[in-house]
């Protein structure tokens, strides 16, 4: 159930031991990271270990799902004799109040309502921290953030996630920006996409409606995942699907521009790491949104300006960001 996994390199010195567990709709993942004191993703991560179980429905079984994975993780570390592991990080997805420690609201998996840091905390022995999943990945992804790249610390960073909706997680300084209310980064429903689909929010013509997995499978049926499929025959002349794969990936990868686009006018980040299911796809996408911002770029002075294309990166596709970021995110 458990494997070791590669080191990353980063600069660790004054090492602090957390587990970091990220909720998804089909598996929940853990790791046992070690990060700078203080947990400041600026200063590198390691995976000493990580553990995958799949995701069953039911508070009761997500409860139950949490508290073995993190079991797993701190054998781990007892096994490799290191300690004392300072807390553990939870991202999930629902809507988390990360103050109170609960989540309301995950419907891929049933839950009403959990009070996740007080239950995991009396199940392991160690102090919980919830945090949206998205939130979560976005640190996990900025920790691994290719060290060559010279971020000021100040500097925004965006990770934007193509799962099964579309949102942001937004950094500054290494920092998660968490608004207001919490509702920043919540792109995936401005409603600016020409087809106006009907949304399960009650708008017209999210973003999401059009490049939320969800809305990519509900336009192309008859693949799983789907956005292989759309692409390589979107890219053959001969195949009798050819135009249809080309109107499909002309609305989403539309979408996932506009999204960008709103993101540097609004943010002005440094960089846009791309991750979530649809990120697995890989180069080819993000070949494909790059072509898309760069066709927007020669339209427009003002848009070429910004360097569109430039800022956009893939998150790493063999790690676990969102279980990284999660035990970051205290
Ligand atoms: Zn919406």
């Amino acid at each position: 159930m458990t494997q070791a996994n590669p080191a990353i390199d980063g600069a660790v010195n004054a090492a602090s031991l957390r587990i970091g567990v990220d909720v998804g709709g089909t598996k929940i993942e853990g790791a046992l990271i070690e990060c700078g004191r203080g947990g400041d993703a600026h200063d590198g991560v390691r995976v000493i270990a990580n553990v995958r179980v799949p995701a069953r429905r039911g508070e009761r079984e997500v409860i139950e799902d949490i508290v073995t994975v993190v079991s797993a993780m701190v054998r781990e570390a007892a096994e490799k004799a290191l300690g004392p592991i300072e807390g553990v990080g939870i991202g999930t997805p629902g809507r988390v109040d990360s103050v109170a420690g609960t989540v309301e609201n995950i419907a891929n998996l049933d839950v009403a309502r959990l009070e996740l840091s007080r239950e995991i905390g009396e199940a392991v022995g160690l102090p919980v921290h919830v945090e949206n999943d998205v939130n979560a990945a976005a640190l996990g992804a900025y920790a691994l953030l290719d060290h060559s790249l010279v971020i000021g610390d100040d500097e925004a960073v965006v990770f934007l996630n193509l799962g099964t909706g579309l949102a942001a997680g937004i950094l500054r300084g290494g920092r998660l920006d968490h608004g207001s209310s919490g509702v920043v980064g919540e792109i995936g429903h401005i409603p600016i996409e020409r087809h106006r689909w009907v949304c399960p929010c009650g708008q017209s013509g999210c973003l999401e409606t059009a490049a939320g997995g969800g809305a990519i499978m509900r336009q192309w049926p008859q693949a799983n995942p789907p956005m292989p499929d759309i692409l390589a025959k979107a890219n053959d002349s001969s195949h009798p699907e050819c135009e249809s794969a080309k109107t499909v990936l002309h609305t989403v990868i539309g979408a996932i521009a506009d999204a960008i686009d709103v993101l540097v006018m609004t943010v002005d980040p440094r960089v846009i790491v791309i991750g979530g299911g649809t990120a697995k796809t890989g180069d080819p996408l993000l070949a494909e949104i790059r072509k898309e911002l760069r066709r927007r770029e020669q339209g427009s002075a003002f848009i070429a300006s910004l360097q569109l294309s430039d800022r956009i990166a893939l998150a790493p596709l063999d790690q676990p960001i969102g279980a990284i970021g999660a035990g970051l995110s205290w």
